[in-house]
């Protein structure tokens, strides 16, 4: 990971598409500061396609697409992305599963739900999980004392032998049925709505991640950047990002949106 002064400006001009993590990477402890936000505010003003991806819920996602300065979200670790259409005023929705599946896999995290909550203390249902739609959230860090590395693999564990994916976020351990991820949403939507196919995306996007659910994306695009507080997980992450902020959370946000606005603006 080099530090992301070592971007000059010269290669960051080619990059369009700002794909960003939300947790700890936009928000800074919990909270989504007035930088961070006017951060995202001023990429979307300068006319780059800014597209949050994150492992937050749908209903989330439905606030985010229609009131946030970005151009859609990618939600629950990639099980759907939305779009708000503001001059149709229409909301589109595309879900990974159709809505079958997504009552047959319902039933199935009901039954890890409960083992995981039956077995392994001190953790709880993310706070959020009753406006999720196709993904289990397991808080072991949000809402609980923070749990030691041990037991949020024992948590993975109980998912994987389930033949569920799961992924550890900063806060959550997200579980769903199905074979994507944020990285296969994010393709999808970059393909079907803005026309951009793989090779232009690996050439013009850079994604903004912090924890190990953001690997699969960090593996994929050229241009990644990790905020500070990447450093923790480093140890957990086999595709770290190329470049990391000084700053941590939030603040690293703006780093690097200040620095892709100084090299649209050269
Ligand atoms: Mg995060």
């Amino acid at each position: 990971m080099k530090p992301l002064s070592e971007l000059s400006l010269d290669s960051a001009r080619a990059l369009r598409v700002v794909l960003t993590d939300i947790d700890d990477t936009v928000t800074t402890e919990g909270m989504l500061t007035a930088s961070a936000y006017g951060a995202l505010e001023q990429l979307h003003r300068a006319g780059f396609i800014v597209i949050p991806v994150t492992g937050r819920p749908a209903g989330w996602c439905d606030h985010i697409a229609r009131m946030w300065p970005v151009d859609a979200v990618v939600g629950e670790n990639g099980a759907f992305f939305f779009r708000y259409d503001r001059e149709r005023k229409k909301m589109q929705q595309r879900f990974w599963a159709s809505p079958e599946e997504l009552k047959r896999n319902r039933l199935k995290l009901d039954a890890i739900e409960a083992e995981v909550l039956g077995t392994v203390a001190g953790t709880a249902l993310a706070s959020d999980q009753a406006y999720r739609m196709a993904d289990l959230a397991i808080d072991f860090c949000e809402d609980v004392p923070a749990l030691p590395e041990a037991e949020v693999d024992r948590i993975v564990s109980i998912f994987e032998r389930a033949g569920a994916q799961a992924k550890v976020s900063s806060i959550h351990v997200n579980g769903w049925f199905g074979d994507y991820n944020k990285l296969s949403m994010a393709k999808t939507l970059l393909a079907d709505v803005f026309g951009i196919g793989w090779d232009e995306a690996r050439a013009s996007v850079i994604y903004a991640g912090d924890s190990p659910n953001d690997e699969p994306m960090f593996a994929a695009f050229p241009m990644s950047v990790g905020v500070a507080n990447i450093r923790a997980f480093a140890h957990r992450l086999t595709h770290k990002p190329a470049y990391i902020t000084n700053g941590h959370s939030g603040d690293g946000f703006a780093e690097l949106a200040d620095l892709l606005l100084r090299a649209r603006h050269r």
